[in-house]
């Protein structure tokens, strides 16, 4: 039963989403909450997640988080962007690098001064002029302010870490901020017969569980809010078509990056995880395109150092959760919806999940007006996220059947409209709380290999000869910068080095 006087939440599932929720409402509550989280180990977690983008630093801080402490905890590296090799056509690579590429001249943005000088043909690529981009390919890290100049920017970074170890090292901060754990199987969802709340969940044990709201974080399966609440799933695989992933863990490698590998093939892409005490990878394909044993043996072969389990299959459909929020259920995580990992959004959308909880918190009573605001975002968020991967796969001039059909498909008319704009004029504005900035978009959209036609007023009056010199001085700066950095492995060896630790563990 619950008290009389407290609003009791109990989450659904412990895996990534279950322990992070757990973890912020255990710190950020008072006394008149409960947080419950129930979990099996008999279904366990899926098992992946390791890349993550800068935000999730954000999380850790308000936690009160250990930085070095954490990176120890979960065998964690740095990770300074995600690299995509042969996305645009075999041969071609480029970096979707955090932090900014060249740097703002007066009101004109920089991909206008880049794009000019790009036709001219005496600019470089992206990541000439982007700090973080230039030390992830030299395998460098820092973190803090620059070290040669006062001009020079600092590095954001996020992290890879071991998914499994994130989860165990947030139960054991919920836990002592109050969060009762409870092991078990839950076989039923108890809904009002009136409202059609859900008033508790029942485990195989007999033992029912009452809430006053209910966090669904069980996974793909969304217990609560799918197969209870009937909130149904827009399914946007004919944007994204792949359908499967193989997830294999490897040995370590001296090759030690501070990025993300992301390698296109014939019908889909591998990953490319570095983490302290092994390399997670994976092939994300669709089904439709390449059988199951052919992907494992693509995976397999393209794997930099032998494998230390035997690939483990997972599904999926893209799509999201038609409403994240519906009575007294919200879900979060992979229940809400699913996106392939290819820009490691899936942790961010749980953060950024966690974060409308706590503003919308609902107590006994739930504003409808609130509830369709939630909704209204979440849904936002997930689908500026979705344009920014299928624009990936769209622009690719590559020439296997299954890139043929994503170039030709027809795109969600917020992506085609944005690619358009870029490719006559440069132009790329960021629309309200979406996640990925313009910089991001530039990035990608340069490196799948638009070369904007025309570039800002501002941007085309400056003489040929000063925006060479303007473009030379930003990469001067920052090679020079880079190259009194440590080398990634010794900086982490230096500052945040894991325990040696028995490696095989899923990936
Ligand atoms: C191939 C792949 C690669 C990915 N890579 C990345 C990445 O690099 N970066 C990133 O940010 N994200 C990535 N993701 C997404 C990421 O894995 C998830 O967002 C994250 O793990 C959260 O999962 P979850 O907690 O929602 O679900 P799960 O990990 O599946 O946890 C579900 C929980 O619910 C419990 N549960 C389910 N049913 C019941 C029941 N009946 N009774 C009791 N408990 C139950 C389970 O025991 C478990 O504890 C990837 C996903 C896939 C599929």
């Amino acid at each position: 039963m619950t008290q009389a006087n407290t609003v009791s939440i109990v989450i659904v599932g412990g895996g990534t989403a279950g322990w992070m929720t757990a973890a912020a409402l255990g710190h950020f509550l008072d006394r008149g909450f409960s947080v419950r989280l129930i979990e099996s180990e008999d279904i366990g977690t899926i098992g992946v997640g390791e890349a993550t983008i800068p935000q999730i630093r954000m999380f850790n801080q308000a936690l009160g988080i250990d930085e070095d402490a954490f990176i120890q905890a979960t065998q964690a590296s740095f990770k300074l962007g995600i690299e995509f090799v042969d996305w645009l056509r075999p041969g071609t690579r480029y970096m979707h690098a955090f932090g900014d590429v060249g740097r703002p001249v007066g009101l004109c943005a920089f991909q206008h001064y880049w794009s000019r000088g790009k036709r001219a043909g005496f600019a470089g690529g992206t990541g000439d002029y982007c700090l973080n981009e230039l030390a992830a390919y030299a395998g460098k890290m820092h973190r803090g302010p620059a070290l040669t100049a006062q001009t020079v920017p600092q590095m954001p970074h996020a992290y890879h870490f071991d998914a499994g170890l994130y989860a165990a090292f947030l139960r054991r901060f919920a836990e002592a901020r109050g969060v009762i754990r409870t092991e078990g199987l839950i076989e039923a969802v108890l809904r009002h017969g009136e409202t059609g709340d859900v008033t508790a969940v029942q485990l195989r044990s007999g033992e029912v569980v009452a809430g006053n709201l209910f966090i669904d974080c069980s996974g793909l399966r969304a217990l609560v809010i799918g197969e209870a609440l009937g909130s149904g799933y827009e399914d946007w695989s004919h944007w994204l078509p792949c359908d499967r992933a193989l997830a294999v863990p490897s040995e370590r490698v001296a090759d030690f990056t501070p990025y993300t590998r992301s390698t296109a093939h014939d019908a889909g892409w591998q990953w490319r995880i570095p983490l302290q005490h092994r390399t997670g990878n994976g092939r994300v394909y669709c089904s439709s395109f390449i059988s199951d044993e052919a992907a494992a043996d693509s995976l397999l072969a393209h794997l930099d150092a032998p494998a230390l389990a035997d690939p483990r299959p997972i599904r999926f459909t893209t799509g999201r959760r038609a409403q994240a929020w519906k009575h007294n259920v919200i879900a979060v995580g992979l229940s809400s919806g699913f996106l392939e990992p290819l820009e490691s959004t899936s942790i961010h959308l749980i953060q950024s999940a966690i974060s409308r909880i706590l503003a919308f918190l609902p107590g006994r009573s739930i504003a409808p007006a609130e509830r369709a605001e939630y909704n209204r975002q979440t849904a936002f968020e997930m689908e500026r996220i979705r344009d920014f991967i299928v624009l990936h796969y769209t622009l690719n001039e590559r020439d296997e059947p299954f890139w043929r059909h994503l170039r030709d498909m027809v795109l969600p008319g917020s992506l085609a409209e944005r690619i358009e704009l870029f490719r006559q004029s440069g132009h790329i504005f960021r629309e309200g709380t979406e996640l990925f900035s313009e910089v991001a978009w530039f990035q990608v959209m340069a490196g799948q290999g638009i070369v904007p036609r025309t570039s800002h007023a501002m941007a085309e009056a400056i003489p040929e000869a000063d925006l060479k010199a303007y473009l030379d001085t930003i990469n001067a700066l920052y090679t020079r910068e880079m190259g009194r950095y440590p080398a990634h492995a010794d900086y982490i060896a230096r500052h945040c080095a894991a325990q040696p630790q028995r490696i095989g563990a899923a990936a």
